[in-house]
């Protein structure tokens, strides 16, 4: 067998690529993401929203506005905000919730935290004077600074929520998008920006049963506090005596399971998949260190990290946590390999700091289980990076507790609910409350997020233009004059702190559009043949991860394991990776922007 000794650490390389995939296989499963249900139609009670009381009325609006924003999360709020600070003041922002926030309204389950470092997640704090308390900041907190942008920037004034966008259409001859809402309105805009974000789409297990559960279950998107009492930061005491049931193993349970496990009777936790969590190391904010920041902090940090996990060399680490890590030991080894004058390539390199990272998380499993089998039930077996990785000092030690069992599934999942429970290794464990902590549609299109129609010049629509993906950075369609997605990951960017790629794309949009208002355009449509020189960059950037993703246990990133069905290269992100893409948008602006498009001059 190969061995391989890297910084101290031995491992069998082959062994584990053998263990990797035959725990992939175990899980490989026809029905890749149709496994899943749409909380729509009959399951449409599952994304109600808890935070409105019922029965909100309005008269409907009829106005035109130079820009409709479609969406007032993080992605809507900084397109907002850059069209405040450039003096653009006739827009509408347009909201399914009852506030700003987007997923951090409606993710309010208890333990709710960011992963990213609050200093750089949470967008404009030098602007708005916010200082978060924690280095990785709660939901609550999070949510509090989206509402303190909408209140500093004067954009609740400009808010429709609790309204959905229905459809919108290009009116060729008004020269406007003619946007209809479920509240009646009519919104006549000359551009419009969507933001619908990559959390929204609420998944559900496409288990038999679900309407047959007489308990209580909810998605973690929208928890029930009224059934479990408590709040975000625990105290969940509705819980006395019940026995609850998690479904799902990934970022979000991780998060809720501690908080749950001291007040229920008896937590089960349903793992289809075991799940890589590292150290999170929380504290508390130095305020004295923020406030000594020099003007523009913000965004240096933000490119430092972008940087540092985009693999590109910096002389310093300003954030310098464990989402670089392996990126840090994948430096290291490339520079023993190069000093000592070896012949493995970066792809090697990266492999066995893979291979390093994920013995680390092994045995801190380990280390941290009191017993060795439940431990071994525990450990996560495929690279890191087949799974959004995840950080937490407090999801393992949960199952210590003798009031929380793992029911470890190994690859099955649960396969049905009762009236009484779940079903899981032909088991049936009877429940109070089932949480599906099931995720979400991430690779949705933006109109099928919002479930609506666009449709452009020509009768077409964006459905249509998603069947034959064609784009220019991800942000824009031609045939779709005048329409901007801010949060594009189809053919455009994603950075790992997402709203680093919602600012770079969001300055885009009303950079565009400020032009055009300047230049007293009507309609700007950029041209099939930019489209297609942006298409023949991707694939000719197209990073080849078929091979890694395929040997990945399945998940959202690989398209469930059916990675050859859905070529990333078409639907995927630039293979120059984010630092390049936001230069490119920079300079297309600059440069560009007249011979990539077709413009129409106002009457
Ligand atoms: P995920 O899609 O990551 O996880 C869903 C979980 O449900 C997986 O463990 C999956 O198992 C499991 N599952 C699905 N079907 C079954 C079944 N039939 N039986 C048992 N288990 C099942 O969803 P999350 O909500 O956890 O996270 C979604 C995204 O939200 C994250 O990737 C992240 O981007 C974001 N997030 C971010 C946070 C942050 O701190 N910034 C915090 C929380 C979420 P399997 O792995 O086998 O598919």
């Amino acid at each position: 067998m190969a061995t391989a000794t890297v910084s101290g650490s031995k491992y069998d390389a082959r062994a584990l690529r053998e263990k990797y995939l035959a725990e992939r296989d175990k899980r490989l499963r026809r029905d890749g993401e149709a496994q899943y249900l749409e909380a729509a139609g009959d399951f449409a009670d599952f994304v109600e929203d808890p935070y409105v009381e019922p029965g909100f009325t309005r008269d409907a609006i009829v106005e035109d506005v130079d820009l409709l924003i479609v969406g007032g999360g993080f992605g809507g709020l900084l397109t907002a905000a850059e069209a405040v600070k450039r003096g653009i003041d006739s827009f509408r922002i347009v909201e399914l919730a009852g506030d700003f926030g987007g997923t951090w309204y409606w993710n309010r389950y208890p333990g709710v935290r960011c992963d990213i470092e609050a200093y750089i997640y949470m967008p404009l704090i030098e602007e708005v004077g916010t200082v978060p308390t924690e280095r990785y900041a709660v939901g609550g907190e999070i949510f509090e600074h989206a509402r303190a942008i909408g209140r500093h920037f004067g954009l609740y004034d400009h808010a429709l929520f609790q309204t959905k966008v229905e459809r919108m259409a290009w009116d060729e001859a008004a020269g406007r998008w003619i946007v209809e809402t479920s509240r009646g309105d009519t919104i006549r805009a000359r551009f419009v920006s969507v933001s619908q974000g990559p959390l929204a789409k609420v998944k559900l297990p496409g288990i038999p049963g679900i309407r047959e559960f007489k308990g209580r279950m909810f998605h973690s998107a929208r928890w029930d506090y009224a059934y479990t009492g408590g709040d975000p930061s625990g105290g969940l005491t509705g819980l006395a005596g019940k026995t609850v049931g998690i479904i799902g193993t990934g970022a979000t349970a991780v998060q809720i399971a501690p908080k749950v496990a001291p007040y229920a009777k008896r937590l089960y936790i349903f793992q289809r998949t075991p799940s890589a969590v590292d150290i999170r190391d929380n504290s508390t904010t130095d305020a004295d260190w923020l406030k000594h920041q020099p003007s523009g902090w913000q965004r240096e940090r933000m490119e430092n990290f972008l940087a540092i996990v985009s693999g590109a060399h910096v002389d310093r680490n300003l954030v310098n946590d464990r989402w670089g890590d392996l990126w840090m030991r994948f430096g290291e080894l490339m520079q023993t390999e190069f000093q000592a004058g070896g012949a493995l390539t970066p792809g090697d390199m990266m492999q066995r700091a893979d291979y390093e990272k994920m013995e680390a998380i092994r045995r801190r499993v380990a280390e941290t289980i009191d017993d060795p089998e439940q431990a071994a039930r525990l450990m996560p077996w495929y690279n890191f990076l087949c799974k959004r990785p995840l950080y937490s000092d407090e999801y393992l030690p949960v199952f210590n507790r003798p009031n929380v069992s793992l029911i470890d599934t190994d690859g099955r999942g649960v396969e049905r609910l009762t009236e009484n429970g779940l079903v899981a290794n032909d088991q049936e464990f009877a429940v109070d409350l089932i949480i599906f902590a099931t995720g979400f549609d991430v690779g949705a299109p933006p109109h099928k997020v919002g479930e609506y129609e666009v449709t452009g010049r020509r009768g077409i629509t964006l459905d249509d233009k998603w069947r034959h993906l064609r784009t220019l950075h991800g942000t824009q369609f031609s045939g779709f004059p005048n329409l901007h997605v801010v949060g594009g990951t189809a053919q455009g960017t994603t950075a790992f702190n997402f709203t680093h790629t919602l600012l770079m794309q969001a300055e885009h949009a009303v950079d565009i559009v400020g032009w055009c208002l300047a230049h007293g355009v009507k309609a700007m449509e950029v041209t099939p043949e930019a489209e297609e020189r942006w298409h023949d960059l991707i694939e000719a950037k197209h990073v080849d991860h078929q091979q890694f993703y395929e040997e990945c246990t399945p998940g959202f990133l690989n398209n469930e394991g059916n990675f050859r069905d859905k070529p990333t290269y078409i639907g995927g992100t630039y293979g120059g990776g984010p630092l390049e893409y936001e230069q490119i948008i920079r300079e297309w602006r600059r440069d560009r922007i007249q011979d990539d498009t077709v413009v129409t001059p106002l009457d």
